[in-house]
């Protein structure tokens, strides 16, 4: 059960959301913007979040969209996790997806909850910063669109009041060889020990990773140890997990030091696999 009682909105448009929000927020109704409600909801139970008022963006056709926009392709943050699955369109940002909780819990999480979530992970962050993604927020002026290693870093950077409408893809993206490696502690769906994530384009390899640190990132120095062709597989492997050593995260899922173990193979594993493509 909630343990507060909070007044629910559902707009219709992305100009009402806003105002909506604005004139609950001037009286004092802490209002939250509400995707798939799965984190405000859990957070919510357990007294660790609290809120007066919930604006639900599932009605804003910009939300909801899924264009093929000609050399772009267009996802509303409304969508959910299953809907990318379905899509299939961008195969890497399908498979985060598809790895992120269980099937059930895919049809609630949506792309922009995922992304602007207080939980640490948001995997789907990753296939967005490595294909050069940009992200399209409403706010009062309206919508506006910026890259997303501008907007995102380490976590969304919304501005109060605005929500995240859409994110746009460049479909060049959408066909490059691709490697997606989650490793859990136990199950299969759990959250990441660490995520690597990469796509390899006009043979430069990228890569970004989620439960490594305390945030998802992609790092300059790690890609261009990786693409160094004087280096061996074991020397690019040994240099990214000391430049990452001050990042690498312990946690009840894992240790610094497995981590680190983890990343290690990983990479040497993506090397081998991406050597031939
Ligand atoms: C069982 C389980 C397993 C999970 N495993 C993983 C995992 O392995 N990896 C991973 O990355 N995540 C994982 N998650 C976390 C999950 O992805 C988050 O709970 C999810 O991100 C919340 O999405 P939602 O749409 O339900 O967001 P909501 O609960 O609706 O919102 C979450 C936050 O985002 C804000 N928000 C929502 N939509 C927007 C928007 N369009 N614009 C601006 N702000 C917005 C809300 O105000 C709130 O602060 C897991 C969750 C569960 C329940």
């Amino acid at each position: 059960m909630i343990p507060f009682d909070f007044e629910y909105y559902r707009p219709d448009t992305a100009e009402e959301a806003v105002s909506v929000f604005a004139e609950l927020e001037a009286e004092g109704k802490e209002p939250v913007y509400y995707g798939g409600g799965s984190e405000l909801i859990s957070m919510a139970r357990v007294g660790s979040r609290s809120f007066g008022a919930v604006i639900d963006l599932k009605n804003i056709s910009e939300c909801k969209a899924m264009e093929d926009r000609g050399n772009g392709f267009y996802l509303g943050a409304g969508l959910t996790l299953s809907d990318l699955v379905e899509w299939n369109g961008f195969p890497l940002l399908s498979k985060t997806a598809g790895r992120i909780a269980d099937h059930t819990m895919q049809c609630k999480i949506t792309l922009g909850g995922n992304l602007a979530a207080t939980i640490i992970y948001r995997e789907t962050a990753l296939p967005l910063l490595l294909s050069d993604a940009k992200l399209t927020f409403a706010g009062a002026d309206g919508f506006k669109e910026y890259d997303m290693d501008t907007v995102f870093r380490e976590r969304l950077l919304l501005p109060r009041g605005e929500f995240l409408a859409g994110v746009m893809l460049d479909k060049g993206f959408f066909s490059l060889p691709y490697f997606h490696e989650k490793k859990t502690k136990n199950e299969k769906i759990d959250y990441p020990l660490i995520t690597a994530e990469g796509l390899k384009k006009a043979g430069v390899l990228r890569i970004a990773f989620s439960g490594l640190a305390a945030y998802p990132f992609r790092d300059d120095k790690v890609e261009k140890t990786l693409n160094a062709s004087y280096l061996s597989p074991e020397r690019k492997a040994d240099k990214v997990v000391k430049h990452l050593s001050s990042v690498i995260q312990s946690d009840l899922s894992g240790s610094a030091e497995y981590r680190k173990f983890v990343l290690k193979e990983t990479i040497l594993n993506i090397l081998d696999t991406m050597k031939g493509v």
